[in-house]
């Protein structure tokens, strides 16, 4: 029997549904549209798609995108001013810094100098410390998308066995965390993994973010699990694939998301729902 796919589309339908309410109700409170500040640092042809992207998403939830632009040469003290000035602006309810940075800029500068109030994809020192601590806190894109996927098809978490390959600062490691708070039991496999489909293969749901295409093969796979494909990578023929082989893992698993449609569907509009969110408990803290 051939897997479940689990698609982005429905969920992203509703959350749209969702926030352009909240987008109302906010621009009624505040007299203003909710707004994003994307701050983008030379000209990397990716990052400038994706800032597009939000722009886009943005305008259609009836947010307020404002896209602020620093020179690849640009130095830590402009990005320092850049972020400081954001954090003042009280037209400014969200900021999301474009990473990776170019090579001479810190990218711990940022999680320093970001306002936590602000920091719409939970990159903050404090926010990540919220995070572990397991207080509120505003998290990253990708592995609120994967949660919010997850809680849609009403995949268990509690007790659950959970694999996580991959250990970057903003997919695996603040998902383990996220999956913790759920009562899961979390282990998060890494390129120095030995052994990697030993642990694969004990996964009742098994997430993968690398970067890798075929990683991820239908013998390492338990039957009947959930996977997860974060991983987005295009092949020379210019196709989008995951780091999950499909068609061949589709014949083994229970449920799985596909690649493009599943969670790459979700992680501008996690970026959008968690301005919102930033913006309304601003609002709360004016009145
Ligand atoms: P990243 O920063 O490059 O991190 C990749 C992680 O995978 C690292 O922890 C690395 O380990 C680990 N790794 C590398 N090779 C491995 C292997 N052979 N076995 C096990 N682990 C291995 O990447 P990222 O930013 O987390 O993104 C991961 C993937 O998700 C990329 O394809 C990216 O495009 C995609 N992505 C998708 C979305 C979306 O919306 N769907 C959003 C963000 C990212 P070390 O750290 O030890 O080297």
């Amino acid at each position: 029997v051939s897997a479940r796919i689990l698609e982005g589309r429905p969920i992203a339908e509703a959350l749209r549904t969702r926030l352009k309410r909240q987008a109302i109700d906010f621009q009624r409170r505040a007299g203003r549209p909710a707004t994003i500040a994307v701050l983008h640092v030379g000209t990397d042809d990716a990052s400038l798609v994706y800032a597009r992207a939000i722009e886009r998403t943005a305008l259609q939830l009836g947010l307020e995108s404002r896209a602020v632009a620093l020179p690849a040469q640009a130095q830590e003290s402009d990005l320092v001013r850049a972020l400081v000035r954001l954090s003042d602006d009280r037209g400014v309810d969200g900021i999301l810094v474009q990473l990776p940075l170019p090579r001479h800029l810190s990218q711990r500068t940022i999680a320093e100098m970001m306002d936590p109030r602000k920091d719409v994809d939970g990159i903050s020192v404090t926010n990540v410390g919220n995070l572990f601590l397991r207080q509120q806190s505003l998290v990253p894109s990708t592995p609120a998308a994967v949660v919010s996927l997850l809680d849609h098809y009403r995949v268990p978490l509690s007790g659950k066995r959970v694999v996580i390959v991959g250990a970057s600062n903003v997919v695996g490691k603040p998902l383990a965390f996220l999956l913790l708070q759920r009562d899961a039991t979390v282990t998060v496999c890494h390129i120095a993994t030995r052994d990697l489909a030993k642990w694969t293969q004990q996964a009742e749901v098994l997430v993968v973010a690398v970067g890798k295409p075929h990683l991820i093969h239908a013998d390492m796979v338990r039957p009947g699990a959930t996977v997860i494909d974060v991983g987005i990578n295009t092949l020379p023929d210019h196709s989008i694939v995951g780091d999950v082989d499909f068609e061949t893992v589709r014949e083994v698993a229970g449920a799985i998301t596909p690649v493009p449609g599943g969670i790459g569907q979700l992680t501008n509009i996690m970026v959008l729902r968690q301005t919102l969110l930033a913006a309304l408990l601003q609002l709360r803290e004016l009145v």
